[in-house]
């Protein structure tokens, strides 16, 4: 692909952010299944219909301004998801695999922060303000996200795992 100009640049970070968005309705599903804590399944689970949401205004912005999204793949987010797969795969105790599963989620959202903050100043920059507004909205979303699972983190689910880690030592 060639990048010449701002627009170009602009529909290959609208062709990422589609590749991550995709990965990741097939991986909140197993995260949710992963997760022992009902507060943060549900989360998992709020997130995938959000999530859902997010491709649809993906697919929104490249219909309204006539650009395929292609097979372009996300290779960071193949990375991301792979790193939480592996964390699943783990012999842990619950509580701690729960910890480390918002670990994982939060970088996600890291991820997807900075690439629609990019995106959507992108859109600015070539006047484009129905696909900023969509964008935007996302980008709200992401980081909603991101500070639910700082707060499930350090009001629940840390401290679940801190008290298991005493259990741990007596066994
Ligand atoms: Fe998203
Ligand atoms: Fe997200």
């Amino acid at each position: 692909m060639k990048l010449n100009s701002l627009t170009d640049l602009f529909q290959h970070e609208i062709k990422d952010l589609y590749s991550a968005e995709k990965q990741l309705v097939k991986a909140l599903p197993k995260m949710a299944k992963a997760a022992t804590n009902p507060d943060l399944a549900a989360g998992f689970e709020e997130h995938l219909a959000e999530t859902q949401e997010h491709v649809n205004r993906l697919e929104q912005i490249s219909k309204d301004l006539g650009f395929s999204l292609g097979r372009h793949k996300c290779k960071a987010m193949e990375g991301l998801i792979e790193e939480g797969a592996d964390l699943i795969e783990e012999d842990a105790q619950e509580n701690v695999r729960d910890a480390g599963l918002i670990g994982a989620a939060q970088r996600v959202e890291h991820y997807e922060i900075a690439g629609y903050g990019t995106a959507r100043t992108l859109a600015m920059q070539l006047d484009l303000k129905a696909a900023a507004d969509l964008l935007g909205l996302t980008l709200e979303e992401e980081k909603a996200t991101d500070i639910k699972l700082s707060k499930l983190a350090a009001n629940t689910v840390n401290v679940e795992a801190a008290e298991a880690g005493g259990d741990n030592s007596q066994e």
